[in-house]
């Protein structure tokens, strides 16, 4: 994967100090305002004017589930400081009981108003899931494990038109938003799926 060029714009390429400290002391504190500063923050990553620096404050206002690879870090993408953020990942983000503790520790004892599960294209894990499906070559050590967690949203798309690997993630990702949803330990939470894409920067929602 080609590393994205808006990740870590200098100084000089924006205009601005590298590092500003934000004046912004209000934490988005529903759901739809931490959604909103989300958008607006990848916004200005997309756009190659990324904030960042923000004084560090442990009051995060969304908990993010993304991926592992390392193109896809949730702080840099929706452009938030240290403190903003709750962040798990996993590869696929594959949901297991340490991750939905992890999280529940957010919505519940933190009072994060907003889950995020960011899925995004060129995933590494969802790769490895369909050459596993293609081939039935057996997946090494631990990794069997997210194949297996990933298989069957790839089974359930394997007959779509297009790109098989999108539809995975796709599916994947809404698979966890909705099983997140459906859980009791976040009622009260909103929770949405989202795609990021390294080419153009961007996270949209999914339906
Ligand atoms: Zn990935």
């Amino acid at each position: 994967m080609a590393s994205n060029p808006r990740a870590l714009p200098t100084a000089t390429a924006v205009g601005a100090p590298a590092v500003v400290l934000s004046s912004a002391a209000v934490v988005p504190a529903s759901a739809s305002a931490a959604l909103d500063e989300l958008l607006q923050g990848n916004r200005r990553y997309a756009t190659g004017r990324p904030r960042r620096g923000r004084a560090a404050a442990p009051h995060p206002f969304a908990v993010v589930l993304g991926c592992v690879d390392s193109e896809a870090a949730p702080e840099l993408v929706f452009d938030q400081g240290l403190g903003d953020l709750l962040c798990i990942r996993t590869a696929g983000q594959v949901l297991d009981e340490a991750v939905l503790g992890s999280l529940q520790y957010g919505v519940q004892e933190l009072r994060v108003p907003l889950v995020v599960v960011l899925g995004h294209e060129g995933c590494g894990a969802v790769a490895a899931t369909l050459a596993r499906l293609r081939t039935g070559a057996p997946v090494p050590g631990h990794l069997e494990l997210l194949a297996a967690e990933i298989a069957p949203a790839a089974l359930r798309t394997r007959a779509l038109p297009g790109d098989w690997a999108e539809h995975t993630m796709r599916a994947q990702t809404v698979w966890a938003r909705d099983a997140i949803r459906a859980d009791s330990g976040f009622a009260g939470a909103s929770v949405v799926a989202a795609r990021f894409d390294a080419g153009s920067g961007l996270v949209s929602l999914l339906p």
